[in-house]
């Protein structure tokens, strides 16, 4: 069956239908607006993002489940990087009418999945249909604290630069899609991985809201556009610097064997590589022991990867002492 069949108001109680009754929504999809409470003493965070066809996804690599779950595990992501609690989203469609009904029961299995499992309900959105492919629009709304929230400004000169998990995977694994498996020496499962990575991240959730609410960390991003730029945000908005340690970045084993044989890219791909969705975030020395124990207990790796400079400007050693530039530091939509 086609959409065309069931039309827009088909679409959205076939998606409705799907949505169970949540706490703090008082009215969800169905009405004009949503109704929703934050709970006592909370600020309400907001977040937007949009996935268009064929600049941030092809149907022909992207299943449909784990595009639902892509949709909103950016979103939840960004929410994660301020050290916020996920609690509502809404999902804006835009969508050819000739795509089958499969594909948006899949996609909508994929973004309620992933919506469960982080405590996320989603309260409505908007659908219409778009003469030029597939276009996804998620907000999303978090709550916390007012003293925990952690914004991109707050780093220090001599805290440390940690990433959580591992770099560089989800940009090795568009390159896999874009070039062939054969063109590295990869086993299946490795492809599978590093794909995966790519396609299904995982957001912080957990690990972000926590180090935020123990109030130790001073700056978090999460690693959209790749390490050298989104450390460059937070150096801008912090008005420091900071030296990255290319040796200390944490690789997965698939990606250390898919690039054996081009040590050059490896470091290029580790340090510029988008879509990662690791928490990238600053805090002082002392802190240290506390954010590993915090972090294991969220069962999350978390790596020291270089310190913050009183002076501007963002640099990469090498192990030799040398310092590595790359020409782009990471993905940016109009260069
Ligand atoms: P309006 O005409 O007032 O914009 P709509 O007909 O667009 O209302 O939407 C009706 C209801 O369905 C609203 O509550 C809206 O939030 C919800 N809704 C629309 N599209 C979606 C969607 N893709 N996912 C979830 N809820 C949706
Ligand atoms: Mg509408």
């Amino acid at each position: 069956m086609k959409l065309g069949a069931l039309g827009e108001f088909g679409l959205i109680s076939r998606i409705s239908a799907q949505v169970e009754s949540a706490d703090g929504v008082i009215t969800g999809i169905g009405d004009d607006a949503a109704v929703t409470v934050l709970s006592p003493g909370m600020q309400l965070v907001t977040s937007t993002d949009m996935l268009l066809e064929d600049v941030h996804f092809r149907c022909l690599w992207h299943d449909p489940y784990r595009l639902g779950r892509k949709s909103l595990a950016v979103s939840i992501s960004d929410i994660a990087a301020m050290g916020c609690i996920p609690r509502w989203a809404l999902l804006s469609l835009a969508l050819p009418s000739g795509i089958p009904l499969d594909f948006l029961d899949e996609f909508t299995r994929g973004f309620l999945d992933i919506a469960a499992g982080h405590g996320v309900s989603l309260i409505g959105g908007d659908t219409c249909a778009s003469r030029h492919g597939l276009i996804i629009s998620v907000t999303i709304m978090g709550e916390q604290e007012p003293g925990r929230i952690v914004l991109r400004s707050g780093a220090r000169p001599d805290d440390e630069i940690w990433v959580t998990g591992t770099v560089g995977d989800a940009a090795l694994g568009l390159e896999l899609l874009e070039k062939g498996e054969n063109s590295f020496s990869v086993t299946h499962g490795e492809q599978e991985y590093l794909v995966s990575r790519l396609l299904d991240p995982t957001p912080r959730s957990a690990a972000g809201r926590a180090v935020a609410e123990a109030g130790l960390v001073s700056a978090m991003i999460d690693v959209s556009d790749g390490v050298l730029a989104d450390f460059g945000h937070i150096a801008e908005q912090s008005a420091i610097g900071g030296v990255i340690r290319v040796d200390a970045l944490p690789l997965s084993s698939a990606f250390c064997s898919a690039l054996r044989s081009r040590p050059a890219s490896l470091h290029h791909l580790a340090l510029t590589g988008g879509e990662a969705y690791e928490l990238l975030f600053t805090a002082p020395v002392a802190n240290r022991n506390k954010i590993a124990q915090i972090m294991k207990k969220c069962g999350v790796d978390a790596t020291p990867i270089g310190i913050v400079t009183p002076s501007p400007g963002v640099s990469a050693l090498l192990a030799d002492g040398s310092s590595y530039m790359p020409r782009k530091h990471g993905f940016n939509h109009f260069s």
